[in-house]
């Protein structure tokens, strides 16, 4: 089950999450249009192949394993599938 960010990344989104993901999934990165704009970063499960190197990284510990989101943010797994599915192909 891919990896999910959490809400603790709303407020940082310190994005270093995003330099050691060696497929390239978690989005918007600092670079990428609407960025500036977006409430967190997002992993995109259709992609994450569950190396568990963007955890870790994350100064806020908001990133966890999907069968471990802790109750209170179970919704943050659909948060970051909704992400992807908004987006142009
Ligand atoms: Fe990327 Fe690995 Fe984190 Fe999945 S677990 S988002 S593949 S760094």
């Amino acid at each position: 089950m891919a990896y999910v960010i959490n809400e603790p990344c709303a407020g940082s989104k310190d994005a270093a999450c995003t330099l050691v993901c060696p497929v390239d999934c978690i989005h918007p990165t600092p670079d990428e249009p609407g960025y500036a704009e977006a409430v967190q970063l997002y992993i995109n499960p259709a992609e994450c192949i569950d190396c568990y190197a963007c955890m870790d990284e994350c100064p806020v510990s908001a990133i966890t394993p999907g069968d471990m989101v802790p109750p209170k943010w179970q919704q943050y797994i659909e948060i970051n599938a909704t992400y992807y599915k908004d987006q142009p192909a």
